[in-house]
């Protein structure tokens, strides 16, 4: 059966989607902000997600980018903004597909269908939300951090590259890339930011930094994340 997470504050529109849904034999979830849309989203493991943009607690677009930092469940954005700038920021960081509202059930199933139909053919993702390694433990969905018995505080500039380079673990992520994702596409020679930021994240979780046992660089390429 397709578990479909439905995120919408509207309470009358949430509740026609999960009708509509259940009616059609998908078993359904709703959330009706994005803190509890993510927490949804790690526990059920939805098949695909529908996704309001304007919710009361965090915008849309975030709730997106956190779940892509540990998920590739399809989001499908259902929103009333209608500008196209909207359109494509949601779909830079990570949307699958965007319905303008007010939209048909009709078309809405039909998107449905595609985006799990597209989800069959990519091959799965680690889903897993909780990182464990023997010195420290990372977690994504809570943006926590812990090393024995103490919580680790990381910036968010630590965070980002972090969240990165445990989402591809054991491979090789290019010092171009995580400077264009975390500082952005101008500042991509700017390589010794990321000699000082990963000393920083070896300080904080490896047990001997000077001598990395997770956070590897490789000299002149990038880094990579071994568990
Ligand atoms: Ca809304």
């Amino acid at each position: 059966m397709t578990r479909v997470l439905v995120v919408e504050d509207d309470p009358q529109l949430a509740r026609a989607l999960v009708i509509n849904l259940q009616a059609r034999k998908y078993e359904v979830d709703a959330a009706h902000d994005g803190i509890t849309a993510l927490q949804f989203a790690a526990e059920q493991q939805p098949d695909v997600v529908l996704l309001d943009l304007g919710l009361p607690d965090t915008d849309g677009i975030e709730v997106i980018r956190r779940l892509r930092g540990w998920s590739r469940v399809p989001v499908l954005v259902l929103s009333a903004r209608n500008g196209s700038e909207d359109k494509v920021h949601a779909l830079d960081v990570g949307a699958d597909d965007y319905m303008t509202k007010p939209f048909s059930m009709d078309e809405l199933l039909a998107r449905l269908r595609a985006a799990t139909r597209r989800r069959e053919t990519v091959p799965p993702a680690p889903e897993n939300a909780v990182v464990t390694t023997d010195d420290f433990i990372v977690d994504l969905v809570a943006k926590k951090a812990r090393r024995g018995d103490f919580d680790v505080r990381l910036t968010p500039t630590e965070w980002h590259l972090l969240e990165i380079l445990i989402t591809n673990p054991g491979r090789l992520v290019s010092q171009r890339r995580l400077l264009q994702e975390v500082w952005g596409p101008s500042q991509s020679d700017k390589t010794h930011y990321l000699r000082v930021y990963m000393a920083q994240l070896r300080r904080k979780l490896e047990a001997d930094p000077a001598h990395p046992r997770y956070l590897i660089t490789e000299p002149g390429m990038g880094y990579r994340f071994e568990t």
